[in-house]
C-alpha cells in the first residue's frame, strides 16, 4: 500500500482509471447549472462527463462555462467544454503533473464514445474524431491561441469538448474503427 502511494506521488505507475458509466440521454441545450462554478450552464453530456471524471479520477480543479469572448468558436460559452487545471494556470507543469494530465486526457479519448467527447487538447497536442486516425496531432492553436504559450498551448490544462449527439452517429467511420 505504501509503495503504491509513493509511486502515485512520483507520477509513475499511475493506475488507469476504470471505465465511466456511459452517457445515455438528457434534455437539449445549455440547461444544467455549471457543476464546477456557480456561474453559467452546461449541456447534459458535459454535466455527465464532469460527474464521471469526479467519480473515476477524483477532484480535478477546473472550469466549464465561460464567456470566452476572445474566441468566438469556443465551446465554453455553449456549455460544451471544460478545462481541467494541471498544476497551476500560467506555469509549465512538472513531469509528474504532465503524467497526471495525460492520464486524464487519454482516459477522455479512450471513453470518447461513452462520454460524448468531441475533442481533447493537452500539452501541445489535440485528438479529435475528425482526425482520429492521426492520433494526438500537434496543436496549432486553432487560429485563436499561441501554441507556444503555456495556456494557449494547453500545457497547464486539459480541454475537453462534448457533442450532444452520439459520436457513433456524428463520426460513424472513425467510431467504427475505434
Ligand atoms: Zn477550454
Amino acid at each position: 500500500m505504501k509503495c503504491r502511494f509513493v509511486a502515485f506521488l512520483l507520477g509513475t505507475g499511475l493506475a488507469v482509471p476504470s471505465a465511466p458509466h456511459p452517457y445515455v440521454d438528457g434534455p437539449a441545450g445549455c440547461v444544467f447549472p455549471d457543476p464546477v462554478r456557480a456561474v453559467g450552464c452546461v449541456t447534459a453530456p458535459t454535466d455527465w462527463l464532469v460527474g464521471q471524471v469526479r467519480h473515476r479520477l477524483g477532484e480535478v480543479p477546473g472550469a466549464c462555462w465561460d464567456a470566452h469572448a476572445w474566441n468566438p468558436r469556443s465551446d465554453h460559452p455553449h456549455g460544451r467544454a471544460c478545462d481541467y487545471t494541471i498544476g497551476q494556470i500560467g506555469v509549465f507543469p512538472t513531469e509528474t503533473q504532465v503524467a497526471r494530465g495525460w492520464r486524464l486526457a487519454r482516459w477522455l479519448r479512450t471513453h470518447a464514445r461513452a462520454l460524448h467527447v468531441h475533442y481533447v487538447i493537452f500539452h501541445g497536442r489535440i485528438w479529435s474524431w475528425e482526425h482520429d486516425a492521426e492520433g494526438w496531432r500537434r496543436y496549432d492553436g486553432g487560429g485563436a491561441y499561441d501554441p507556444a504559450d503555456v495556456t494557449g498551448g494547453h500545457f497547464d490544462h486539459v480541454h475537453v469538448s462534448t457533442v450532444d449527439k452520439p459520436p457513433a452517429v456524428l463520426f460513424p467511420a472513425a467510431a467504427a474503427r475505434a
